[in-house]
């Protein structure tokens, strides 16, 4: 079961986990989108599944939340990762200015 989904989103995210790029109706993408979230940031700083976060994940997973919620913790580690490796990485002078 190692099916990788064709998915440009899914693709761009490989290389940059923190892409804003998201795909509906890609399983894939809305794992890495639910690792985003407002509702997985609550619960991640809860230490607890919220129950907006379980009605997330059961909205996308529907029948396995449990898992769904591993494949977003993996998901949130990439990301967190990456940008912990972009902000070590000092911004090339001819961009300026906060992006987000
Ligand atoms: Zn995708």
């Amino acid at each position: 079961m190692t099916h990788e989904p064709e998915c440009k989103a899914c693709t761009a995210a490989q290389d940059n986990p923190a892409t804003p790029m998201f795909q509906s109706g890609c399983l894939e993408c809305s794992t890495r989108a639910l690792a985003c979230s407002p509702q997985f940031f609550e619960a991640d700083k809860a230490h607890r599944m919220t129950p907006a976060y379980r009605a997330a994940l059961e909205s996308v997973f529907k029948a396995d939340p449990r898992a769904g919620h591993k494949r977003v913790k993996a998901w949130f580690e990439r990301i967190s990762q990456h940008r912990r490796d972009v902000s070590l990485t000092p911004p090339p002078k001819t961009v300026r200015g906060p992006l987000i």
